[in-house]
């Protein structure tokens, strides 16, 4: 689960992480006032689910609140596209506006989880700021990594060791290792698999400040965490994504024409691949999990077919917990409801698996079952071709 920039430096602010002065605004005109307020020179933010906003022409910096007000009008309800967004972008509906900081050296720092040590790992580099994809490609021995012990937590002298790698020295470097320990300690409390600032700045006048500022949070642990739910922004999301998740279904939209019904991670995943060896793109997948209900295979269903890419849908089920009849009752509801003519391959196998083919087979729908996985990718691809 992500959150704007605006929400990330609130609470960074609440575990002591000097942010910049700012307001955020939902019109030109809050955004002019906000302009006036912070005395005129300020920069204008939009606030978007993505980074590399700063090349996309999402940010600015303005010396007058007439200024800020015209360049919220131009920004509110543009879809911005960088480089993490997708070419379809993602439409700007807030904004921050922030006093303008005259910036001396900016630096990378963030928290993430590192799935192969299982552990915290910080990353921080001297070479921060909107270029930092470009370090870690071209000079990644300016990169430092930084694995946290769970037992005994993140050290000042290891925090201080960070500090000093940044070349940062004096009081700056020690207000640095408080920001490290406190950034730390957020991110433990939060619950984030990230938290990053890019840029952390020192200012000219000498203080640290997070300019910029990204979260998510390890969606498993939503349920500790009372105020997340209302911290979404569901006009970042994907439509389908939050229907789907309504359902408690897992939705995942990718670039091809072959809409994915199955059940579990893992058997998503063996779908995918025999789908790409087969020659087959797919549209998406959803994952049904393991006891899914006949509603939920059909509010699953209709999610596949409500994504204009599919052109046809591949089943990939393993009736274990599940019951095949089920599955099909669900589909041929489903379908039946918004009147699906596209093309259906089923694999399923499993409890029930002769009663759930029997029932797909006399529903009339365009619909071929297959015999076994490679079965079934060869002939949804065949179909479509
Ligand atoms: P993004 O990472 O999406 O491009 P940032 O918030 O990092 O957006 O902004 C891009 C760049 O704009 C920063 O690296 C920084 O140099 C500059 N910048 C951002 N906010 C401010 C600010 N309040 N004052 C001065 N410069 C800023
Ligand atoms: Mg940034």
């Amino acid at each position: 689960m992500n959150i704007h920039e605006y929400q990330a430096k609130e609470i960074l602010n609440a575990y002591g992480i000097p942010v910049p002065r700012g307001r955020v605004a939902l019109t030109s005109d809050q955004v002019e006032r906000a302009c006036k307020e912070m005395g005129g020179r300020c920069v204008i933010k939009a606030q978007i689910y993505a980074g590399g906003r700063g090349k996309a022409g999402g940010v600015k910096l303005v010396h007058v609140p007439e200024q800020a007000q015209e360049f919220g009008k131009e920004l509110f309800g543009k879809r911005l596209v960088t480089p993490q967004t997708g070419p379809e972008g993602l439409k700007v509906r807030r904004i921050l506006v922030e006093e303008a900081v005259d910036i001396a050296r900016e630096f990378y720092l963030s928290i993430t989880l590192d799935r192969e040590t299982s552990r915290y790992c910080l990353i921080a580099s001297a070479e921060g700021g909107v270029d930092i994809e470009e370090v870690a490609r071209k000079s990644p021995e300016k990169i430092h990594l930084f694995a946290i012990d769970p037992y005994t937590g993140l050290r000042p002298y290891q925090a201080r060791k960070i500090a000093l790698a940044l070349g940062l020295t004096g009081s700056v470097c020690e207000d640095c290792v408080e920001l490290i320990l406190n950034l730390y300690r957020c991110c433990l409390e939060k619950d984030c698999q990230l938290v990053e600032i890019n840029p952390l700045v020192v200012t000219k006048a000498g203080w640290l400040l997070a300019m910029d500022a990204k979260f998510t949070f390890d969606d498993n642990a939503v349920f500790r965490h009372r105020e997340y739910p209302d911290m979404v922004d569901y006009s970042q999301l994907d439509p389908l994504e939050i229907n789907a998740g309504k359902y408690d279904l897992a939705y995942i939209k990718l670039k091809g024409n072959i809409g994915c019904m199955v059940n579990g991670a893992g058997l998503a995943m063996a779908t995918l691949d025999v789908l790409k060896e087969f020659g087959g793109e797919p549209a998406n997948f959803l994952d049904v999990g393991g006891g899914a209900t006949r509603e939920k295979v059909a509010e699953a269903f209709k999610i596949i077919l409500e994504d204009c890419d599919a052109k046809g849908v591949f089943v990939n089920i393993f009736g274990g917990i599940m019951r095949c009849d089920i599955i099909a009752q669900g589909i041929i509801e489903a379908a039946g409801e918004v009147k699906c003519i596209l093309p259906i391959v089923v694999r399923m196998d499993g409890s029930k698996v002769e009663e759930g083919k029997k029932l797909l087979l006399d529903s009339g729908l365009n619909v071929q079952c297959a015999d076994n996985l490679g079965d079934g990718a060869a002939r949804i691809v065949k179909m479509l071709g």
